[in-house]
């Protein structure tokens, strides 16, 4: 039985005021049944402020990146121990923005994802095709080999420490998410491909679903055998919004 998880990534956005008020709202709204871990990434400098509002709360804190290197001349980068040390239990690699807008390659989010391993936290690994991907029907291509370069890396025990965020790049920021057939299409390929590398380990996986979730789709989507939680931008910034949807979680 595979535990939901949802976490809220805020993108660059907040201030240290705004995420002592979003965090508290969260904890303080987060019913005591909850069947959802529930988790929130801030920007970088704002963990620390995050990590204290969330002290001895059920709610947990990671980071949207993590440097592929544990010391050294790696100006600009965060290590998988600094985080640690803030309070992380998780780090975000490979969203698209990071893709995209970093040039961020597979190989280097895979060393990001085995980085993260080192230093003690989970990585979220993100993955998913852009639309022009989808329109030319290489979803399963590109999909599988973004996992399988994090498979190289790591092995089948790393990948078991993982959790996979699939997001459709067409979905993410768009208000248009993936139907829950569409997301459940990709994250049952997926789930098959681990399968058919270590049975054991594809049971266990987690795997969210990212793109444009909101209170009234996340039910549906969470209701999808393969889906096993979300990875929420947009919707995490607003509380009221963020809560409904862990609620819908399974
Ligand atoms: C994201 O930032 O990972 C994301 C899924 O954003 P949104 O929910 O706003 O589409």
């Amino acid at each position: 039985m595979r535990r939901a998880l949802v976490a809220g990534n805020w993108k660059m956005h907040g201030s240290r005021e705004q995420a002592r008020r979003l965090i508290t709202e969260t904890v303080d709204g987060l019913p005591a049944d909850c069947a959802a871990e529930v988790v929130v990434l801030p920007p970088f400098v704002l963990l620390p402020v995050a990590a204290g509002v969330l002290e001895g709360s059920r709610v947990g804190l990671g980071a949207q990146n993590v440097c592929d290197a544990d010391e050294g001349a790696y100006t600009g980068e965060v290590s998988a121990a600094m985080l640690r040390e803030t309070g992380c239990r998780y780090a975000l690699v490979g969203h698209s923005e990071r893709r995209a807008l970093y040039g961020e390659d597979d190989a280097l989010v895979a060393r990001r994802a085995a980085a993260a391993l080192r230093g003690g936290l989970s990585p979220i690994v993100c993955l998913g095709e852009t639309l022009e991907q989808r329109e030319r029907d290489l979803t399963a291509e590109v999909v599988l080999s973004q996992l399988d370069a994090v498979v190289a890396e790591l092995g089948m025990v790393g990948l078991a420490r993982c959790v996979l965020a699939y997001e459709p790049v067409w979905a993410i920021g768009t208000g248009r998410s993936a139907s829950p057939e569409q997301a459940q299409d990709v994250h049952g390929l997926l789930r098959e491909h681990v399968r058919r590398l270590d049975a054991g380990v594809a049971e266990t996986l987690r795997m969210l679903y990212g793109g444009s979730v909101k209170p009234d789709n996340a039910g549906a989507l969470f209701a999808m055998p393969d889906i096993d939680g979300g990875l929420i931008g947009g919707a995490s910034l607003k509380s009221a919004d963020f809560l409904a949807i862990c609620r819908a979680a399974r």
